[in-house]
């Protein structure tokens, strides 16, 4: 292949073929087959550029799309970033979407540790605080114990009380009257 080193030329008008561009631009002409199916066409001014190209190659805006997701560029023209398969549809959304979950998982993989526990214990810790004076920052093991019984045993009772009456006042309300 002795041609590879000498510079290409339009395949109909004989100009020395531009880098960049996908057909002549004296003459239109396609360079190749190829160049032609594979060209950007500029989203501005129409012009076709070359595969490869990130700027058009007649008024410089830009032809590629950035990936969101890993910043690797592809022509506008295709569905999805050539390097990791995103589809660029809907990526923007996709992408805040995705980071909110991660921010989320952070969030909640630094609450992690203390999260659940806190919640579950949150009045029975209220309770420690008062009766010992806060010095439990360093035996948090004590007050699990300790509070979970106590503030339970009265929830239930209090419970329990107030949706008894409310039932009965349900059925002597329901025989009152409504369906006579
Ligand atoms: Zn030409
Ligand atoms: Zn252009
Ligand atoms: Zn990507």
């Amino acid at each position: 292949m002795s041609d590879a080193h000498e510079s290409p030329t339009c395949p109909r008008c004989g100009a020395p073929q531009k880098p960049g561009y996908a057909l002549c631009p004296f003459c239109r002409a396609a360079y190749s087959e190829q160049a032609a199916r594979h060209a950007i066409p500029c989203k501005k001014c129409g012009e076709l550029s070359a595969w490869g190209q990130s700027r058009c190659v007649r008024c410089r805006e830009w032809i590629v799309v950035q990936c969101l997701f890993c910043n690797n560029v592809s022509p506008h023209t295709v569905s999805g970033c050539l390097a990791c398969g995103e589809a660029f549809q809907g990526m923007q959304a996709r992408k805040a979407a995705r980071d909110a979950e991660v921010s989320r998982q952070r969030t909640l993989q630094t609450v992690g540790a203390w999260g659940p526990v806190g919640a579950s214990f949150l009045g029975s810790v209220a309770g420690a605080y008062l009766g010992s004076g806060g010095h439990h920052h360093h035996e948090h093991h004590d007050w699990q114990d300790d509070g979970a019984t106590g503030s339970y045993d009265a929830g239930g009772d209090d419970g329990g009380s107030v949706f008894e009456s409310v039932s009965d006042a349900f059925s002597s309300s329901d025989g009152g009257g409504w369906f006579d």
